[in-house]
């Protein structure tokens, strides 16, 4: 049996988890992939191999997986079946916050668990869950190597101005500033064009991760410059539910004058608005390209506006744009959405090849075009599985 490295990410009810053969040189191949979703209301266990054959699907009741422990509990049952008792290598996990010091993946330890732990404040509705399977892993199998990934870790080397709130210096040393997000897809996106495009790649490049999630980065020569999210994952651009960017008086005014408390402040900011909230309709952007109904089209016509300007101040932040990529669930599905970006930024050169467009790239502009657009699929597991393998080998190397 080879080695393997697991790749876990934990929300609040999934665990999704991808499983990559070590093969020679260090290259990592898909083994399987799957989900354990709806914990403590519809458990379900699906999982595929890399060829796409279903190796459970398996619905349990509410009871039988009623928390994070006993979906892992049921996990490390499923896996050490599959992996016929070979324990993994070690385990990367997706880890949402690493603060203001961590610009790299880092083995975990307890000194490292106990600081990660400090950042809650800053992410309470995902830090909580990321960190849970890896102290219950900790606990029961402490000689497994465990890796912490962060999506915060490729934006730490903004430039000060960037990531500072106009807000007094105390505040910001107690880490009220931007952070940014979307870090592994982002990095992952930056290291594959340089096979799709080396010139860009070493050029001024905005990237759109615009999943449910929704994000833009600006990235020069590899490195993060600047992101439209900020101190939280809710700034910037429309997303499924969340607002983006909104004035923070609409808060005040929310506490003020409509007596909303802090739980309905953040259902609002997250469950209540983007997509979702403009259109009335759907959070899922096929629901809204599909709807004649006038919120939908409000909707489209909102995130694609947002998106556009998002570009202008991303390549003002770089001092200019040599081309845009455009990553994750619509902006790797949704020919209409990109069009409409790509269509709204003809005042930068950019020249749409609508056949290219419609069967998604990769490259989708003309050659008349002044800069290239690309759609570049993102894989942060990968991403995850490679840093792992690399603090591993790091650590076990001598000294
Ligand atoms: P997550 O942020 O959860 O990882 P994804 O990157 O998978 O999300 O993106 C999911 C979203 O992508 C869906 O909510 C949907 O709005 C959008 N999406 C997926 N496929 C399409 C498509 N063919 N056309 C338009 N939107 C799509």
């Amino acid at each position: 049996m080879p080695d393997t490295i697991l790749v876990a990410n934990a929300g609040s009810s999934s665990i999704k988890f991808q499983l990559f053969e070590v093969g020679a040189g260090g290259r990592l191949d898909l083994e399987l992939k799957g989900q354990l979703e709806g914990i403590g209301t519809r458990p379900h266990l699906a999982a595929k191999d890399a060829a796409g054959r279903v190796l459970a699907d398996d619905a349990y009741a509410p009871g039988e997986i009623a928390d994070v422990a006993a979906a892992l509990e049921e996990l490390e049952g499923w896996l050490t079946e599959q992996l016929g008792g070979m324990r993994p290598l070690a385990i990367g996990h997706r880890v949402v916050h690493g603060g203001p010091a961590y610009g790299a993946p880092v083995l975990i330890d307890d000194a490292v668990l106990a600081e990660l732990e400090t950042f809650v404040p800053l992410a309470p509705l995902h830090q909580p869950n990321n960190l849970a399977p890896i102290r219950a892993i900790r606990a029961r199998y402490p000689d497994i190597a465990q890796v912490a990934c962060f999506d915060t870790a490729f934006h730490r080397g903004h430039p000060e101005v960037a990531d500072r709130f106009a807000i007094p210096d105390a505040f910001h040393r107690e880490g009220v500033r931007r952070y940014g997000f979307h870090g592994l897809s982002y990095e992952y996106v930056a290291d594959r064009l340089q096979q799709v495009d080396p010139a860009l790649a070493a050029g001024r490049v905005v990237v759109c991760h615009l999943g449910s999630g929704a994000s833009m980065c600006a990235i020069h020569a590899g490195r993060s410059i600047d992101s439209t999210m900020g101190f939280t994952a809710v700034d910037g651009l429309p997303m499924g539910t969340r607002t983006g960017q909104l004035d923070p008086g609409v808060v005040l005014y929310l506490l003020q004058a409509k007596g909303f408390d802090a739980k309905a402040v953040e259902r609002f900011l997250y469950h209540e608005g983007g997509l979702k909230g403009l259109s009335g309709i759907s959070n899922d952007m096929r629901d809204l390209e599909a709807s004649d109904a006038p919120g939908a089209k409000l909707a489209i016509d909102y995130f694609v506006y947002r998106v556009i300007r998002e570009v202008g101040a991303l390549a003002a932040a770089m001092g200019g744009i040599d081309g845009l990529v455009f990553t994750a669930g619509i902006g790797e599905h949704s020919a209409t959405i990109r069009g409409r970006v790509l269509d709204g930024l003809g005042w930068l050169g950019f020249a749409l090849d609508r056949a290219a467009n419609d069967r998604h790239g990769p490259l989708l502009t003309t050659s008349a075009s002044a800069r290239p657009a690309y759609v570049v699929p993102t894989n942060e597991e990968l991403m995850i599985a490679r840093h792992t393998l690399a603090v591993l080998q790091r650590s076990s190397a001598p000294r």
